[in-house]
Order: structure tokens, then sequence, then C-alpha cells
């Protein structure tokens, strides 16, 4: 009896990688999928965090894909190893501190050796050729598969036919013939394609599967960066650069503060990790101090806050400062006007 061949496709949570695992798995190969968490991903966080965003829908959509698809999936932290890729792309970045072609070659790296280990035959991604600017194009798709040492076990299946013939192919494992020849950015083809399939609801291309192609996070991670005189990162840095406004007014500290309830809630969890304030007096954000902090920079932040409470036309608002400690104390300000507020102190 002929065995089943076996396909590990990489599931980001869009609709690429949806349709291309859909693909294949049509043609009778037992499909399983593998989602990379490296912090930076999108996911839905913002949304799942946001009280303002609630009626989008909190899931995570790799799990989302796999339960569409009825394949089990594997999700793999990658978040230590994957540092060095931001770090130090061997490619360089793109247009922000996205380092596509690196994480691109990082992944089909860790997903080959998953199929040596795991006995699968090849490897698929949504990849369509001419659809990002650097790591999706015609030139730079050989490098990822050369640099991961994939090779032609990579079937790229929404673009196969404008590529030439894997292993999967050649074999006769799937039929060339059956799979796509998609180029370009326009989305058109996919969403033609999720209707044939009856796919509805999948999670709309925000212009990356991660944060790194986001200017102004970009801006918050390369200023935490400069501020430790270094290139590192934690968890919690990276998911605390989702969330709030970021104010830097002097190298040595930084205010994080919500923009609506929903972040409040999530930064009043790291309550016990950071200086925090919150207002008494008026409705108003909750914010976060990051660095050493004294007493005039407490005031400052202070001032800040009441800048974007329910008091900022009031002469003083009064604030609780607390430490990670558990101390408390009061403290009296006039919030900023909002011209007041030096325009670089915003990230
Ligand atoms: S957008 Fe992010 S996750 Fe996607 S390839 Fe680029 S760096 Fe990697």
């Amino acid at each position: 009896m002929k065995s089943q061949h076996k396909a590990l496709a990489l599931i980001s949570g869009g609709l690429d990688s949806l349709l291309a695992a859909k693909v294949i798995q049509r043609q009778g190969i037992h499909v399983e999928g593998i989602n990379f968490f490296t912090g930076f991903c999108v996911e839905g966080h913002t949304h799942a965090i946001r009280k303002k965003d609630g009626a989008k829908p909190k899931r995570n959509n790799a799990l989302w894909v796999a339960e569409q698809l009825g394949i089990r999936l594997h999700i793999v932290d990658i978040v230590d190893e994957y540092k060095d890729v931001v770090f130090n792309p061997q490619y360089g970045y793109g247009a922000n501190l996205n380092p596509c072609l690196d994480c691109k070659i990082f992944m089909l790296k860790k997903a080959h050796a998953w199929i040596d280990a795991h006995g699968f035959d090849f490897v698929i991604t949504g990849e369509v050729v001419g659809q990002r600017p650097k790591s999706q194009r015609k030139d730079t798709m050989p490098i990822v598969q050369q640099d991961s040492g994939i090779g032609d076990r990579l079937l790229r299946p929404l673009s196969a036919r404008n590529l030439p013939p894997t292993l999967p192919e050649r074999e006769g494992w799937v039929d060339r013939e059956a799979l796509h020849g998609f180029s370009g950015r326009s989305r058109k083809p996919q969403m033609q394609l999720a209707a044939e399939f009856g796919f509805e609801d999948y999670a709309q291309p925000a212009g990356g599967c991660c944060f790194l192609t986001d200017p102004n996070y970009s801006v918050k991670l390369k200023d935490l960066w400069a501020s430790r005189g270094e290139r590192r990162y934690e968890l919690d840095d990276i998911m605390l650069l989702k969330v709030g406004r970021h104010f830097r007014p002097a190298p040595h500290f930084k205010v994080i503060v919500a923009r609506e309830e929903g972040e409040a809630r999530f930064l009043s969890g790291y309550r016990k990790q950071y200086p925090n304030l919150s207002m008494k007096s008026h409705g108003g954000p909750f914010a976060l101090l990051d660095g050493t902090v004294g007493e005039d920079d407490i005031e400052l932040a202070a001032r800040i806050i009441g800048r974007y409470s329910q008091g900022r036309d009031a002469d003083t608002v009064e604030l609780e400062f607390a430490t990670p400690q558990g101390e408390t104390r009061r403290l009296c300000v006039s919030p900023f006007a909002s011209d007041d507020i030096p325009a670089d102190w915003l990230l």
C-alpha cells in the first residue's frame, strides 16, 4: 500500500498559510502545522488587550487556522533563539526593524530540523512571489531555500507554478498542475480561492506578520536598546512596547501611559515590576515608569498623566505613586498643557 506523504505547514494565522495548507491537504497529503512564537507576532494581541477593539475576534489565529483545516498545530516558542535574528540579521532589515529574510531562513531551518526529527517529507509555506519587497522576491526565495538548508523540500503551493519544480512535485507526491501560480501584491486570487474553499472570517493581513514591520513599534524598540546601551530585550519588554503611549522625557526613564481601560488593566499587571502612577482625583490613565526615577521624574510623569486624565483642565490633579514593593504615597501636580509636552518625548 502506498504510504501517505506528510507535510509540515508553516502557519502564521494569516490567509496565505491557510490556503497553502488546504491546497496540499486536498491532494491527500497528511498536513500538520507549526507556528513559531517570537513574541513580536501581531496575532490579535492589541485587539485582545484593548477594550475599544472588543468587537474584533480575540482569538489565536494560528489555532483558528488549524481548526479550520482540522490539523494538528505545533506551537513552538523561539523567543530566546530568535533574538540573534533580530540583533544581527545577515541580510539586514526591511523598511523597519523587520529582518524578514533572516527570519524566513531561521524558521525554515527550524522546520527542516523538525521534519527530519518527525519523519515528515516536506515543508509548505504560504509565500507568494513578489508579495513582499524583500523576503518574497523571485531572486531571494532561492536564498531562503539554500541558507536554511531545506532546498527543494520546500514547496510554496500558492506560487509553485512560477517556481522550479520541487522534490514533492518531481516525485509525484503532489500534482504540480493542481498548484497555483499566484504572484504580486494583489490579494484578489487568494480571496477568490478562500471563497472557493468556503473560508470566511480569516485574519486580514495588516502589513506583516509581526510588529517588527511597524514603524512606530520599531522606533520604540530602538529607543529601548539606546536606553540600555545595548541590543537586549526580554519577552515582557517587547510585549509592553505593544501597549500604551510611550514617553521618554529623559534618557534614564520612560513613562508608559495606558490609552484606555483595557490597556490600563493590562499594564497594572506589571505593577510589581515597575513603579507606577494612578489617578485619584479624576478619571484617568494608569502608567508605568521604566527606569530609575527620582522625585522630579515622578512629578514630571504625573504631569504627563494629568494631561491625559479628565482633570487635564484642572489646576491640580492628585495621583498615587506606588513602588513594586507596595509602598504608596499621594502627590498633587498641575497637568501639562498639551503644547507643553515636547513632541520628541512621545516615541
Ligand atoms: S514580518 Fe516578521 S515574522 Fe514575518 S518574515 Fe518579517 S520578520 Fe519574520
